[in-house]
């Protein structure tokens, strides 16, 4: 569940907690001081109305009198029993009942039924019946009345809390929502130039995502800094490791010089090719990532580029292992072909170098929905699950023992870029000691080309 829909459901459940306190509250208080009784009550007004009376100049003084208070009808008598004062009440006429003082009495009219309830308050000159008259289901209290509203605006009560807090929280963690989308599509798509930005929000979420952008920035600014450091670096290389070659090539094929200088200078020879190689690989990694150099994709036959690119394949050791192709026919894709032969290059010699002596190397390129997928398998050695995240790094090998004297470590690197730059994807499965399986995959249909 998310934090914004737990909020919400937390801030609605204590306003119903206190819903739930305060009537609790208000219904004590208030079977304290009402009676929810009707006879009790009836006896409570009469009462009242009897404190109340005052005979002046030979005329009662009825303002102070109570007609009627929540259910209670009061009628008052003379002596002689003599109506003085009612509420006019239709079948409440209870004028033939005889007077008995302070008995409550239950008295039939039509079908329903009444508490009755006599008093005399004796004025000396004179004296006043009260008759009081309350339905014996009457609902005096106003326990009910307090039940009835908390059901019908507690609910409404309820969600309008519910949504005004979740409106809140809504907009309290839409800034959290934009800061890890831009985190996320920087991590996918490897691109550090996006910002957060965030304009409007909470001032600390403000601050939070000024705090991100500051970080972002800074990683921009430092891959950016060791990509052109490797791109100059590589670059100034070229020259010198040139010059080395040249010179033991020059060296080499002087007549007078001893067999000993010679093998000496055979070593230099090699490594200077492989450091020569190993600053074209770098070159070209940095070109792509930098993006400095232009890969324009050509739309063309992408089924007779990877056949041609087998055939002219060529293995640095080819160890007793036959290369064997399935290529499905009329696959047309918009590729870089420079780039996409470095792929087949490096994935077939990964084949070779890692594959089992005397085994197979398989190349196979098929459509799947709108892409176009090559895949590479061989039987070797395979890649353990703890290395298989490692492999797309730039420099990692595994251990020397697994025979990889003479790679880089920039094959797979190079591969995963070209992958991306075609909007593709590169991926593995292996199993050590039985082999691995290398899927390249590009978008060929239509989305390709928009
Ligand atoms: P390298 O120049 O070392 O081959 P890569 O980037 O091509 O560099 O590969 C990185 C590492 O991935 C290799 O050193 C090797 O350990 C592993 N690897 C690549 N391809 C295979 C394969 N087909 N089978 C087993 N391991 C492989």
């Amino acid at each position: 569940m998310s934090a914004k829909l737990r909020l919400t459901l937390w801030v609605t459940f204590m306003v119903l907690v206190v819903s739930a306190m305060v009537l609790v509250f208000v219904l004590v208080i208030n079977r304290h001081s009402l009676p929810e009784d009707p006879a009790e009550y009836l006896v409570e007004v009469v009462m009242d109305n009897a404190s109340d009376v005052e005979f002046d100049r030979g005329n009662f003084e009825w303002n102070e009198m109570t007609v009627y208070k929540r259910g209670v009808y009061c009628s008052f008598y003379n002596t002689n029993g003599d109506l003085l004062l009612s509420a006019d009440k239709e079948d409440m006429d209870f004028s033939d009942e005889p007077f008995k003082e302070n008995t409550i009495r239950t008295v039939t009219s039509g079908d329903k039924e009444f508490y009755l309830y006599d008093r005399y308050v004796d004025m000396e000159v004179t004296g006043l019946w009260i008759r009081g008259v309350v339905m014996t289901d009457s609902h005096v209290g106003i326990t009910n009345v307090i039940l009835r509203l908390t059901v019908m605006i507690l609910p409404i009560i309820l969600i309008i809390t519910f949504l005004g807090a979740l409106w809140i929280s809504s907009r309290t963690f839409k800034p959290i929502e934009k800061i890890v989308a831009t985190a996320n599509s920087i991590n996918d798509a490897d691109d550090l130039t996006d910002r957060i930005n965030l304009k409007r929000g909470p001032k600390e979420m403000k601050q939070l995502a000024r705090a991100f952008d500051r970080m972002f920035e800074r990683l921009e600014k430092l891959f950016e800094a060791e990509r052109q450091f490797t791109s100059d670096a590589s670059h100034e290389l070229r020259t010198p490791t040139a010059v080395i070659l040249a010179e033991c090539d020059r060296a080499k094929r002087k007549a007078k010089i001893p067999d000993d200088y010679r093998e000496s200078i055979g070593h230099i020879e090699t490594q200077g090719q492989r450091m020569s190689d190993l600053i074209e690989e770098l070159l070209g990694i940095t070109r792509l990532q930098q993006g400095t150099e232009k890969y324009p994709l050509k739309k063309s036959d992408l089924s007779e580029f990877i056949t041609l690119s087998a055939e002219e394949f060529v293995p640095s050791e080819k160890r007793g292992i036959r290369l064997e192709t399935e290529i499905e026919d009329g696959i047309e894709c918009s590729f870089n072909p420079s780039l996409m032969s470095r792929v087949v290059y490096n994935l077939l010699q990964n084949g070779y170098k890692y594959g089992k002596e005397n085994g197979y190397v398989q190349l196979k390129l098929h459509r799947d929905g709108g892409d176009a997928v090559i895949t590479v398998k061989d039987n070797g050695i395979g890649i353990s699950e703890e290395d298989k995240g490692k492999i797309w790094q730039r420099f990692w090998q595994a251990d020397s023992s697994r025979g990889t004297e003479g790679g880089s470590g920039l094959g797979l690197a190079m591969v995963k870029e070209i992958a991306e730059l075609h909007g593709g994807s590169v991926d593995v499965e292996s199993t050590l000691g039985k082999g691995s399986t290398f899927t390249f995959r590009i978008p060929c249909g239509e989305a390709a080309e928009a």
